[in-house]
């Protein structure tokens, strides 16, 4: 059998550069709050994604906790069920309550047009998601925001390094995340950001990530510990000087995915987006009315050593911890549901051969 392929494999710089990189570390014994590393890594990104405000953390997940805290936000969120289990969870973790629509079956994304229906007189607050490197209609959701008075948090994991019509994706609502996993597009081990505009949110936003800690005598938040370290904020300096020739190997499997894949009756396959510089963070597969449904192609791959995966899949409003929730109901959410039971994302990552992409392929059409 030949080798086993991932769903993705994390991508490295040069094991010497990383080596080059954090030797100034043992110069200067500093680990992490808020080092040298971590200073030029923050300056580094509001330069690659055109953003004033760039504050790095520990993860992800955390920097969305921090976010809904740092904007005192206490009501209804209006959100969409086809995420990864993270968005729902902060939500639901700094005490407010998650509302659910529907998606749009092209993008993925929120449907903007299903909004304004849920909107409450506790609603607080938007918190869409961009899909796959595709991104939400921002368009349509700052109009609903600026309507009814409502903040709008883009949780943007997939959405690194995306633009529109040459706006960077970070530029969106009040603010946006981005993860740094290592499983993301851009890479720092564990790590994500928080990008905004308002520059007063930015003390806030830092007090929180270390305890409420404002100066040497002075907490005026309970905050928690959300910090990058160096090691991490070191592994962003490296990986950022690669991530334009990684976006364009990306670029090059999905089109050779799309050429085997494209036209086949019962599959379906994300298309790009008018006007939208994709990532191409996730190659997202429909089965529908194919000869095989989508756990049959998932179990056939499997076989032959080949790592797809059920993404999104189950959909957060029908996890368990959540049963009896009222509200928490994937019958509300149709189109999310039917996108989660069909949907495979294909193994993609920069420096997938050709070949193995052919293999895969191979195991799908036979
Ligand atoms: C990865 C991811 C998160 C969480 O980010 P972490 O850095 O892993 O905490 C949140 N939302 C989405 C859509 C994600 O893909």
């Amino acid at each position: 059998m030949s080798e086993t392929i991932n769903v993705t494999r994390s991508s490295l710089p040069p094991f010497e550069e990383y080596c080059a990189e954090i030797r100034s570390i043992w110069d200067s014994h500093w680990l992490t709050n808020m080092g040298e590393k971590h200073q030029r890594l923050e300056k580094a990104l509001q330069e690659y994604l055109g953003v004033e405000n760039v504050v790095l953390l520990t993860n992800g997940h955390l920097a969305l906790e921090n976010i809904l805290e740092a904007l005192d936000l206490h009501g209804e969120i209006i959100t969409s069920p086809y995420t990864f289990a993270s968005t729902t969870h902060a939500i639901v973790r700094c005490g407010c309550t998650p509302v659910f629509c529907d998606i749009d079956p092209e993008t993925y994304t929120i449907d903007a047009g299903k909004i304004e229906a849920l909107i409450t007189e506790k609603t607080v607050a938007i918190l869409p998601i961009h899909v796959y490197g595709n991104l939400c209609d921002v368009d349509e959701i700052d109009r609903i925001a600026k309507k009814h008075h409502l903040k709008v948090i883009y949780d943007a994991a997939h959405a690194f390094g995306v633009k529109k019509d040459g706006v960077s994706s970070a530029c969106f609502g009040d603010a946006s995340m981005f993860s740094f996993h290592a499983t993301k597009v851009f890479n720092t081990v564990e790590g994500g950001a928080l990008c905004f505009a308002d520059f007063s949110l930015r003390q806030t936003v830092c007090d929180l990530k270390n305890f409420g800690i404002h100066g040497p005598e002075e907490v005026p938040f309970v905050g928690g510990n959300a910090k990058m370290n160096e090691f991490c904020a070191a592994m962003g300096l490296c990986n950022l000087k690669h991530l334009d020739r990684w976006l364009l190997e990306r670029k090059a499997v999905v089109e050779q995915y799309r050429a085997r894949l494209g036209g086949v009756p019962g599959i379906k396959l994300n298309r790009d987006q008018p006007g939208v510089e994709s990532n191409y963070a996730y190659f997202p597969v429909i089965f529908d009315g194919y000869k095989y449904n989508r756990d049959e192609v998932f179990a056939r791959l499997a076989e032959q050593g080949v790592i797809a995966r059920k993404y999104f899949y189950p959909i957060t409003n029908s996890f368990a911890c959540y049963k009896d929730r009222p509200g928490f109901d994937p019958e509300l959410t149709p189109v999310a549901k039917y996108m989660g039971d069909r949907v495979l994302t294909l193994p993609l990552y920069a420096g997938l051969g050709a070949d193995d992409v052919d293999r895969i392929c191979d195991i799908i059409l036979g």
